[in-house]
C-alpha cells in the first residue's frame, strides 16, 4: 500500500507518519528528513538547499522531482511507502502522478491533516529537535533543568530549527496555503483524499487516521 501524508508545518505529520509506517510496515520517505541529512553532511545537494530551507521557502520542483525519482527507484520502495513532505506544489503532484503511471504504481490514500494557523504558530515556536537522532519535543515538555538534553537518545543536542522561528513559521504557513494546499486537491482528482482534523491528542488523531484507512 502506498500513501501520502500532507499537512501544514507543525500539524503532527511526522508523529503520525511514524505511527503509520509501523502499523503498515511500509517505508517512510520524508523529503524534509532527506534534505536535512544532506545539509548536515555538507554534500553538494545540502549546500544548494540550506539557505532556501532556512528561509522557509521551497526547494525547486525540478530538484525535488529528481530526488523522489531516485528514491522511488530503490528496491525497498517496491513494497509500499508513505510519502511525507512530498508533493508540496501542484507541479510536484502532477510530476508524481506521471512518474507513478510510468512505473505502474498508484496511491491507496492521501491523508491531509488540517490544523488552524494560530495553533500552528504556537506549537512551532516552542518546538525543539534533536540534532543527533531527530526526535521532536517542545520547550514545555523538556523543562528548565536540562533544556538541551534529548529525552530519546540522551545527547545534549536539542535545538530550535532555523525554520521554526516565528517569522519563518509564518512564511512557511503562507507557502503551505498558497502552494501545498492546492496540491492536495490535485491528488484528490486521482486518488482517495481523506481530510482529517489534526487538533487533539496524537493518539486520538492516529485513531481518526486508522478509522479512515480501514
Ligand atoms: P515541515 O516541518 O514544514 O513539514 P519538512 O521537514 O517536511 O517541513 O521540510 C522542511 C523544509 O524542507 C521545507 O520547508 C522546504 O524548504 C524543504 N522541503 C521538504 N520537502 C520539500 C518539497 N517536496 N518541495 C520543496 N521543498 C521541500
Ligand atoms: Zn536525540
Amino acid at each position: 500500500m502506498n500513501m501520502i501524508i500532507m499537512g501544514p508545518p507543525g500539524c503532527g505529520k511526522g508523529t503520525q507518519a511514524n505511527g503509520i509506517v509501523q502499523n503498515l510496515g511500509v517505508v517512510h520517505i520524508s523529503t524534509g528528513d532527506m534534505l536535512r541529512a544532506a545539509v548536515k553532511s555538507g554534500s553538494e545537494l545540502g549546500q544548494r538547499v540550506e539557505a532556501v530551507m532556512a528561509a522557509g521557502e521551497l526547494v525547486s520542483d525540478d530538484l525535488m522531482m529528481d530526488i523522489i525519482k531516485e528514491r522511488l527507484r530503490q528496491r525497498d520502495a517496491n513494497d509500499g511507502w508513505l510519502l511525507d513532505g512530498f508533493p508540496r506544489t501542484v507541479e510536484q503532484a502532477e510530476g508524481l502522478m506521471a512518474l507513478l503511471d510510468e512505473i505502474d504504481q498508484s496511491v491507496g490514500a492521501v491523508v491531509s491533516l488540517e490544523v488552524p494557523n494560530e495553533e500552528i504558530v504556537q506549537r512551532l515556536s516552542g518546538r525543539l529537535t534533536c540534532r543527533e537522532c531527530g526526535f521532536v519535543t517542545s520547550r514545555q515538555s523538556v523543562g528548565a533543568d536540562d533544556p538541551n538534553r534529548c529525552p530519546q537518545c540522551g545527547a545534549e543536542a536539542l535545538y530550535q530549527r532555523d525554520d521554526d522561528r516565528e517569522e519563518t513559521v509564518r512564511n512557511r504557513l503562507e507557502v503551505y496555503q498558497t502552494k501545498t494546499y492546492p496540491a492536495a486537491a490535485t491528488l484528490g482528482d486521482r486518488y482517495r483524499l481523506e481530510r482529517i482534523d489534526g487538533v487533539g491528542e496524537p493518539a486520538e488523531i492516529a485513531q481518526r487516521i486508522r478509522g479512515v484507512l480501514e
